[in-house]
């Protein structure tokens, strides 16, 4: 006799912008959290980024406002709580990182660098006093920092840097030069290392109000190919940072993982601005839409740091047991 099927899983209906129903699977408390830095990124930060873009200027008071709604520092478990940030996961991290990227990278990474570069390191490293010192201000409102790391000739590969520190008299003197520091113009404390760190609505919106050939944009086969790609790519990158995330909670983290995701979603990203920028064709260079400004910040996000490149090199590495730096 012919043997039944099984019975045929029951459909959920698909939701364009979450089609992995990523929204469902956040606790409440990071949503609360994401919710908070989508409010502000939106009121706020926005308006400010579009006048600083404009002028080509970084406006230090968006770092007091960070502070002040808590979104600096939470890379530090707990601890915040008692010098006023929020003390919470590394997923939550991640969702507020989403929120300031949406608007604007150059912010995004100001944020990353204060919270991941700055404070981490004197969290875990430094004194008892300089901990006291710095971790409140940093991680409130008071103090921008900044991480100085990269030289002239040591860019990815910070193995070469040459700056040497010398501890005399009970001082330490510093002999080398830095380059490309984020907020270094500004900033109130310096970590400095030395030898002994939306686009895809946009599209899609500008393609449903604009008509071309008596049709919207949105109407054309070309045009649906490259949103659905874009949602492809951004559910996946998405997914893929929220698995390391956890993983990160866990304490089950290997840095290859954030090498994988770093390559994938920085060069990812980048593609998708560019893409977007050329969608919203000739408005595309116009301030007005942002799209050559996402664009800008994308081409710099994926060469800080070796991103795209370099971790492709430490995957290959990390494959093959050769390495291909030099
Ligand atoms: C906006 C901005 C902000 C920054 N902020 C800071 C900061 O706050 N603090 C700080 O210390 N630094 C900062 N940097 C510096 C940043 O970390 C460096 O730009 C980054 O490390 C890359 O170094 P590099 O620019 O010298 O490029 P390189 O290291 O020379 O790399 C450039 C490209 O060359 C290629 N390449 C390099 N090495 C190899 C190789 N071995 N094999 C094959 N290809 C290779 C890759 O395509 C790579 O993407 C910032 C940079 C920018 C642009």
């Amino acid at each position: 006799m012919k043997p039944s099927l099984p019975s045929a899983p029951a459909l959920a209906s698909f939701k364009w912008d979450d089609p992995f129903l990523i929204e469902a699977d956040l606790t409440e408390d990071a949503r609360m959290i994401r919710d908070a830095a989508h409010a502000y990124a939106q009121d706020e930060l926005l308006s400010c980024v579009t006048k600083a873009f404009a002028n080509e200027g970084t406006d230090p008071e968006i770092f007091r406002e960070m502070g002040e709604t808590g979104l600096l520092g939470t890379t530090i478990p707990d601890i915040l709580e008692e010098f006023g940030g929020i003390g919470f996961s590394y997923v939550s991290y991640g969702l507020v990182a989403h929120e300031i990227e949406r608007v604007d990278s150059g912010y995004r990474l100001m944020m990353s660098v204060q919270s991941s570069l700055v404070m981490c390191p004197i969290y875990a490293f430094g004194t008892e006093e300089r901990y006291q010192k710095y971790l409140p201000k940093l991680a409130s409102d008071t103090f921008i920092g900044c991480f100085r790391l990269t030289e002239p000739d040591a860019g990815s590969d910070p193995a070469g840097m040459t700056t040497v520190v010398q501890k005399t008299d009970g001082r330490y003197v510093l002999n080398g030069s830095k380059m490309w520091v984020s907020t270094s113009a500004v900033a109130d404390a310096l970590v400095v290392w030395a030898k002994s760190e939306a686009c895809w609505h946009a599209a899609r919106q500008y393609g449903l109000d604009q008509r071309q050939f008596d049709r919207p944009l949105a109407q054309t086969q070309l045009f649906q190919l490259k949103l659905a790609n874009m949602q492809t790519e951004i559910t996946l990158g998405l997914y893929a940072a929220l698995r390391v995330g956890r993983l990160m909670d866990e304490a089950r983290t290997a840095p290859k993982m954030v090498s994988l995701i770093k390559h994938n979603n920085c060069g990812k990203a980048l593609d998708i601005a560019r893409h977007t920028r050329d969608r919203h064709r000739g408005n595309g260079i116009s301030q007005e839409f942002h799209e050559i400004h996402n664009m800008v910040n994308l081409e710099t996000v994926n060469t800080y740091q070796g991103t795209h490149d370099v971790h492709a090199l430490i995957l290959g590495r990390a494959q093959t047991g050769l390495q291909a730096f030099v």
